[in-house]
């Protein structure tokens, strides 16, 4: 681990799980990167994805009357978030500068969470190219076809198999029930039990393990491997996850132009994303880098007891990173982002791209939570409040203040910034579990 530690001692904290900022060694000016990353995921890639969204639209729009109001597109708000803001100073003794916005996909339709976007997305495209090689649809189709009985009876011969320490669960399930597959959620031991009961409910079979995520994927995968009829939606690698949450950067920038947020050299984008297995962080930054480019500033945010990603670029072993080989255990409350490996797909495509990654223990994420809902009153699960340790972090590590002098970022530039703390999940907390964890106080160790 010899390049990985840059100057600093970010990867030794790492080790001791204490809270750190590591910035990513291997970043590249995009356009020395431009045309490899383009090899793995094209622009036009992603835009085939934005496409196919659209397609389903008059299917969703039908099967979900929540999402009649964007015309059966899943999309979330971006909203200004200034009181959170001097919450987050008071908090943590920071002053930081520049706007910080609030991406609402703790509040997408249907599932939820983030997971609305790449889950669902990959199951569409699963049931479309189903419907299209048995002769039953048509890409020219008005797909709100696809909710009719005949379709239902057809994909209720497959089943969709899925790992998940929740939030994909839910997402997958939902999705797949609507159209009619047989679903099997293999969920890890850091799942909660509201999201198996919700998912039970919507007639999923709930597979459990005493195990972590990883073990539950593996079993999934073998589980589904064994039924020709069985689509496994693989977390650890799936390319058709990665482009459904890469369609988000540039609805984004829709979001940004309609409120007149300029972002270019001069007015920076900085970026803070929770990140499990990497997947949804992933895409989301790698649709950004596509859109931005250098002007753009990607960081993930992972538990300090489950810096996968991190571990997994900063080695260079990718998805042969284990957080348990580096001596890292525990239970986190943090179960969204509970990943002991790293996506493979991810850890490479974003090896030249991520700017860093902050760690953040559990006991912050509750006081996040809490002053998000006293501020705004806005409602964001532990996990989806990881990013907001990167907004203040950037302000606060001197790592991230050599970071900013080495790209440019000086105070000029960073009071006409645009921060955007990407909150994952939590619109399907269910009232007295959102009351239990504004009630919880964890004591830091050390
Ligand atoms: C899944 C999830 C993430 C991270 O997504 P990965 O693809 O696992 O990196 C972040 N927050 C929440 C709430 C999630 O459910």
């Amino acid at each position: 681990m010899k390049n990985c530690y840059n100057n600093d001692n970010s990867i030794g904290e790492v080790l001791a799980k204490k809270e750190t900022l590591w910035i990513n060694p291997y970043k590249m000016p995009i356009e020395t990167v431009d045309g490899l990353s383009q090899l793995a995921v094209s622009d036009g890639d992603i835009a085939d994805a934005e496409k196919r969204l659209q397609r389903f639209a008059p299917f969703i729009k039908k099967c979900f009357p929540e999402t009649e109001e964007t015309g059966g597109l899943i999309e979330s708000p971006l909203h200004e978030i200034n009181k959170m803001q001097l919450a987050l100073q008071n908090y943590a003794d920071v002053r930081m500068s520049g706007r910080l916005f609030l991406k609402m996909d703790s509040h997408l339709a249907i599932a939820g969470s983030v997971k609305a976007r790449g889950g669902i997305y990959e199951v569409l495209k699963h049931a479309e190219t189903l419907a299209i090689e048995n002769g039953l649809l048509t890409y020219n189709d008005d797909y709100s076809r696809l909710a009719e009985p005949e379709f239902k009876e057809f994909f209720g011969k497959y089943t969709v198999q899925v790992g998940s320490t929740g939030n994909l669960g839910m997402s997958i399930g939902i999705m797949s029930a609507a159209l009619g597959f047989k679903v099997k959620v293999h969920m890890s031991a850091d799942a909660k039990q509201w999201k198996k009961e919700l998912l039970r409910s919507h007639g999923v079979e709930v597979i459990e393990y005493q195990d972590d995520y990883s073990k539950a994927v593996a079993e999934g995968r073998k589980n589904s491997d064994a039924d020709p009829k069985s689509h496994f939606v693989d977390d650890e690698k799936s390319l058709d996850l990665f482009l459904g949450y890469a369609v988000a950067a540039k609805r984004l920038k829709g979001q940004l132009d309609e409120q007149g947020i300029i972002v270019d050299e001069d007015h920076p984008l900085i970026v803070y994303l929770p990140a499990g297995v990497g997947g949804a962080p992933g895409g989301v930054a790698y649709g950004l880098k596509r859109i931005y480019g250098d002007v753009v500033h990607c960081f993930f945010v992972e538990p300090t007891l489950y810096p996968s990603v991190l571990l997994g670029i900063a080695t260079q072993k990718f998805e042969k990173a284990n957080v348990h080989d580096f001596g890292i255990h525990g239970l986190t409350a943090a179960d969204g982002l509970a990943c002991a490996s790293p996506s493979s797909l991810v850890t490479r495509i974003m090896t030249n791209h991520l700017s860093g990654t902050f760690t953040v223990a559990d006991g912050r994420l509750y006081d996040y939570m809490r002053l998000l809902d006293a501020s705004e009153n806005i409602t964001v699960e532990p996990s989806g409040c990881a990013a907001f340790a990167g907004a203040v972090g950037l302000f606060k590590y001197e790592n991230a203040k050599r970071y900013c002098a080495e790209h440019g970022l000086d105070e000029t530039k960073l009071t006409n910034a645009t921060h955007i703390a990407w909150a994952t999940g939590g619109k399907l907390l269910p009232e007295e579990i959102k009351n239990e964890y504004l009630n919880t106080y964890l004591v830091e160790e050390g």
